[in-house]
């Protein structure tokens, strides 16, 4: 999944309007951040395989630490602490906490049974709707768009730079998004890592955006 963690990363805004949208985006895209880096690292691993599913050519052969749904409470739990002692703002914490972990439940949807429960487990789980292009597309772009309206519910633009980055950003993910569905598969596994690590811009521009835009009164 790709649109769906952003749009839980702009609903999550109504939930914890004290918390920036560029840490509401890193919780909620956690796990596909570490994930590049270990791939590097050769911890983890993937294969190309065209036609494995209608929608995506990945085979996610081995990732435990990123993917593991032991794991990614575990980052969940961290990562709300983390952002507790650093923010001292309780809902935020459990709202970004909440939102490291909609990650796997998200995933679970679209993925083949690929995703483990424990690292070292046998056992995986995934129901597959990247076999349906129609039912992909519906779920991604449901969660992105639910998430946007909360969003723009919840703030409005300080000044220009707010709606400007905000709008330039919402059109590239979609044509990131599209780009990956319907272009050709990735050339490599580091062509796939390295793209990975270039979603940390994402984060960065979510921050920009939050700096650019107030929440609503009432
Ligand atoms: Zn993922």
């Amino acid at each position: 999944m790709f649109l769906g963690h952003f749009g839980v990363g702009f609903g999550a805004k109504r939930l914890a309007p004290r918390t920036s949208l560029g840490t509401l985006f890193l919780a909620a895209q956690f796990i596909d951040l570490l994930w590049p880096s270990l791939l590097l690292l050769g911890l983890e691993r993937v294969a190309i395989v065209p036609g494995i599913t209608t929608v995506t050519p990945l085979d996610f052969t081995h990732y435990p630490w990123t993917h593991s749904l032991l794991l990614v409470a575990i980052w969940g739990a961290a990562f709300g602490a983390v952002y507790y002692l650093v923010k001292r703002y309780r809902v935020g914490a459990w709202v970004c906490g909440a939102a490291v972990i909609s990650h796997w439940v998200l995933d679970l949807l679209l993925h083949r049974p690929d995703l483990p429960i424990l690292p070292g487990g046998e056992y995986r789980a995934g129901f597959g709707l990247w076999n349906s292009l129609g039912a992909t597309l519906v779920i991604e772009m449901a969660i992105f768009g639910l998430g946007l309206a909360l969003y723009l519910r919840t703030t409005t633009a300080a000044d220009r730079i707010g709606s400007i980055s905000l709008w330039s950003l919402v059109g590239f993910l979609v044509l990131v998004y599209l780009g990956n569905v319907f272009g050709s598969p990735p050339p490599s596994v580091r062509a796939i890592a390295w793209l990975g690590q270039a979603q940390w811009l994402l984060v960065i521009w979510a921050y920009w955006i939050d700096r650019h835009r107030v929440t609503k009164e009432g």
